[in-house]
């Protein structure tokens, strides 16, 4: 049977040379970079190599550029890690603003720190999912420590402007983290450019492998580790470097190219203006340049989005009704809520998500297969 992968918002495929590198880190070069001798050195250089590569391409240095395990613990390291670190201090800083559509890793990271005191604003945001500066503006008060806004959205591909949120946290003095899980590589982060403080990164969703991800954090800025031991990353992330995944997460990025990112929107646009022949379909989030070039999610009226998925998956095509992890929950998406999708609706969604590796035939057989199973779907239904 044919396979047609569309869940690469969930994760990716390694790349080919991606696994060769993670392979030679393996077999020949898996010394500890703690250990004096030439094994522990190989291992060291290959550490600050892939440290470089990663810093460069969002225009960092790479001593601000901290090893983690992926983008789950770069979120906690970022939020809480700075929590901990200013309640140790200025009690009074103890207010973070973020949005209504975080991916879990900073909502449950900012429903956690409420039990110790954090308040919290959820910014709202628009029926394509961007926040209002004005409302940002006006959140921010003499105590709040940080802004943190989700990049690119994993489940309906707004890209928000990171720019303009950057400037008026500059403005205003306070910091501004981002996750860039599904943006990093897609669309332009420059750190200096965008007055960005700290920043989520993850490999898996680059071609890169699992379990591997970076924090950057401005030189200056100081935030509490989670982990206590050997103090590894300068004291920030102790535990041994996993450095095969981590030379396999530089290669990846090394390897990814804009060349990419304008042959991918073009099958996502193909996509997009196929499912919208089919009645009663909705795009959720914006189209053109602001939304991720990968990323599409559509309602259809009057069918579940799992049962959608269950029929593609059948047919070698595998999508996903929303994020990865509310799509084993029967939860409507807080992201859909957020753009103002009804309840009943929010259900019904269908992500589909694209990578380098899709082609314009894959595109084509999924548009047939996916208009023909909401067609069974809807003649089944009462
Ligand atoms: C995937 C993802 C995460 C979590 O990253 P892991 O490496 O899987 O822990 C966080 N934020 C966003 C936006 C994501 O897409």
């Amino acid at each position: 049977m044919k396979e047609v992968y569309l869940d690469n918002a969930a994760t990716t495929r390694v790349d080919s040379r991606v696994i060769e590198e993670v392979r030679k880190c393996m077999s020949i070069n898996y010394g500890n970079a703690s250990s004096i001798h030439k094994k522990g050195e190989n291992a060291k250089e290959l550490l600050e190599y892939s440290r470089k590569i990663i810093a460069s391409s969002i225009n960092a240095l790479p001593e601000e550029i901290y090893f983690t395990s992926g983008g789950t613990e770069s979120n906690n390291l970022a939020i809480k890690g700075l929590a901990l670190k200013v309640y140790l201090g200025d009690r009074n800083k103890n207010h973070i603003i973020t949005t209504k559509i975080e991916h879990d890793s900073v909502i449950n990271v900012c429903e956690s720190l409420k039990k110790f005191g954090f308040q919290i604003t959820y910014l709202n945001v628009d029926k394509e999912g961007f926040i209002d500066y004005k409302e940002l503006e006006e959140s921010i008060t003499p105590n709040t420590l940080l802004v943190s806004i989700i990049h690119g959205n994993n489940e309906i591909g707004t890209i928000q402007d990171i720019q303009q949120i950057g400037d008026i946290c500059r403005k205003k003095s306070v910091l501004f983290h981002i996750d860039a899980c599904q943006s990093f590589t897609k669309t332009l982060i420059d750190v200096k450019r965008q007055n960005i403080d700290l920043i989520s990164l993850n490999a898996h969703k680059i071609h890169g492998p699992k379990g591997v991800g970076a924090l950057f954090i401005k030189n200056g800025i100081k935030i509490n580790p989670l982990f206590d031991g050997g103090g590894q990353e300068r004291g920030l992330r102790s535990g041994t470097e996993n450095i095969p995944a981590i030379v396999g997460f530089a290669k990846a990025v090394q390897i990814s190219s804009s060349h990419e990112i304008s042959k991918i929107s073009k099958l996502r646009d193909k996509l997009i203006a196929g499912l919208e022949k089919i009645p009663g379909s909705k795009l959720n989030g914006p189209k053109g340049e602001r939304r991720l070039c990968n990323n599409v999610n559509f309602i259809f009226k009057g069918v579940e989005g799992e049962s959608i998925v269950g029929y593609l998956s059948e047919m070698g095509i595998y999508a996903s009704t929303g994020s990865a992890c509310s799509s084993k929950s029967l939860k409507a998406s807080h992201v859909l809520l957020s753009i103002g999708v009804k309840q009943e609706e929010a259900h019904g969604s269908l992500r589909l998500s694209l990578s380098k590796f899709t082609t314009e035939e894959e595109i084509r057989y999924a548009i047939s297969s996916i208009t023909k199973v909401i067609k069974r779907l809807r003649d089944i239904s009462p």
